[in-house]
C-alpha cells in the first residue's frame, strides 16, 4: 500500500489537503479509495430508531433533544419481537448491518436487558449489529459485546474547538471516554460527525484529526451534512457550500484509507450528480431506508436505481457471493423498496 495508515495527522498537512485545488484533492481520494476498496462496492446499513425523543442533552442540531420543540412524537423504547420484524424485513432487502438508535444520555440499567435481547436476535439473523445508545460505560459495553454486538456508533461531532458551540452537556472527553470503552470491549467503532453547522474548514480538519488520531481508527466513519430542522438552535444555519462536504469526505478517505467513510443524513437534499461525486471521493457506505432516525433519508429505490446507472454493487460484507447472488440481492431490494412497510418511520 502507497498509502498506509496513520495516527499522527498534523493541522498543518491537513489544512493542506483541505485547501488543496478540487481535482487534485478529489484525484488522491480516489487514487487512496482503490488502493483499499472496490471503487464499485456501495456497503448499506438499515437504521432503525428503537426509542425516539425525549433526549436530556442539548445537542443543537438535533430534534430529539427535549429542549427543542419540534414538534417530534416521542415514543418508548420499541418491543423486542417488533424491532426483530423490522431486522428480518431489512435483511429481505439486501442490507447486511441493522443499526438501532435509541435517544439517550446513556443507556439505564433498566434498559439493557432488552437492548441485549435486541442484539442477540438480529445477530441471530445472519446480520451484522450495531447499536447508538449514547454514552457506555466499560462493563456496559461488555454487555454489549457478549450479547454480540459487532459495532457502536458514537459521533465526535465536529472539532474539539467547536464542540462547544454545539453541546453543552456531555464534554469532548465523555464522547472519547465512550470510544475508548467500546475499544476495550473489543466491539468496531463508527464514529464520525456533521458539517455545515457554522464551523471553520479548520474545525473540519480538527474533527477528522481527532478521528484518524485515535489508537485505531474507526472501521465507519459518518460524515453527515446537517439537516436543518425548524424548532432546533441550528434551523437557520447558512448552506454549506456542497463541494466542501465533498471536500470533507475526500479528506476522510485519504486519512483513514481502510474505514468506510459513510454518507449519511443530509442526503435528502443532494441530488444524484452529488452523490456519485461523494462515491468518487471514497465515500462507500450509506444508509438505506426513508428516515434516518428521525429525519428525511431518500427513498430506498432511488439508491439503488443510481447504483445500476452508475455500476455500484451494494457491498454484501462477510459473506462470498456471486456476481448473480448479489444481482439477486439487488433485484430483490428494487422490488422491496416499492413497499415501505419495512421502513420504521419514527416521526410517525
Ligand atoms: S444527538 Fe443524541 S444525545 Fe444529542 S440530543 Fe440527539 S439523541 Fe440526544
Amino acid at each position: 500500500m502507497s498509502s498506509p495508515i496513520r495516527h499522527d495527522w498534523t493541522p498543518s498537512e491537513v489544512n493542506a489537503l483541505f485547501a488543496l485545488p478540487f481535482n487534485d484533492l478529489l484525484f488522491k481520494a480516489h487514487s487512496v479509495h482503490r488502493e483499499y476498496f472496490d471503487p464499485n462496492a456501495v456497503q448499506v446499513s438499515t437504521l432503525l430508531s428503537i426509542k425516539t425523543g425525549a433526549c436530556p442533552e442539548d445537542c443543537k442540531y438535533c430534534p430529539q433533544s427535549n429542549r427543542y420543540d419540534t414538534g417530534l412524537e416521542q415514543e418508548k423504547l420499541m418491543e423486542v419481537e417488533k424491532v426483530l420484524a423490522e431486522a428480518r424485513a431489512a435483511k429481505a432487502t439486501g442490507a447486511s448491518r441493522f443499526c438501532m438508535g435509541a435517544a439517550w444520555r446513556s443507556p439505564k440499567k433498566k434498559d439493557m436487558p432488552y437492548v441485549t435481547a435486541m442484539v442477540k436476535g438480529v445477530k441471530e439473523m445472519g446480520l451484522e449489529t450495531c447499536m447508538t445508545l449514547g454514552m457506555l460505560t466499560e462493563e456496559q459495553s461488555q454487555e454489549l459485546a457478549e450479547a454480540g454486538l459487532d459495532y457502536y456508533n458514537h459521533n465526535l461531532d465536529t472539532s474539539p474547538e467547536y464542540y462547544g458551540e454545539i453541546i453543552t452537556t456531555r464534554t469532548y472527553q465523555d464522547r472519547l471516554t465512550t470510544l475508548s470503552n467500546v475499544r476495550k470491549a473489543g466491539l468496531k467503532v463508527c464514529s464520525g460527525g456533521i458539517v455545515g453547522m457554522g464551523e471553520k474548514a479548520s474545525d473540519r480538519a480538527g474533527l477528522l484529526i481527532q478521528l484518524a488520531n485515535l489508537p485505531e481508527h474507526p472501521e465507519s466513519v459518518p460524515i453527515n451534512m446537517l439537516v436543518r430542522v425548524e424548532g432546533t438552535p441550528l434551523a437557520d444555519e447558512a448552506d454549506l457550500d456542497p463541494f466542501d462536504f465533498i471536500r470533507t469526505l475526500a479528506v476522510a478517505r485519504i486519512m483513514m484509507p481502510a474505514s468506510h467513510v459513510r454518507l449519511s443524513a443530509g442526503r435528502e437534499e443532494m441530488n444524484e450528480q452529488m452523490h456519485a461525486l461523494a462515491y468518487f471521493a471514497g465515500a462507500n457506505s450509506i444508509f438505506y431506508g426513508e428516515k434516518l432516525l428521525t429525519t428525511p433519508n431518500p427513498e430506498a429505490n432511488k439508491d439503488l436505481k443510481l447504483f445500476e446507472r452508475l455500476g455500484i454493487k451494494p457491498e454484501e460484507r462477510g459473506v462470498e457471493h456471486s456476481d448473480e447472488d448479489e444481482q439477486a440481492v439487488l433485484q430483490a431490494s428494487l422490488q422491496q423498496a416499492q413497499n415501505d412497510r419495512f421502513f420504521y418511520d419514527a416521526t410517525a
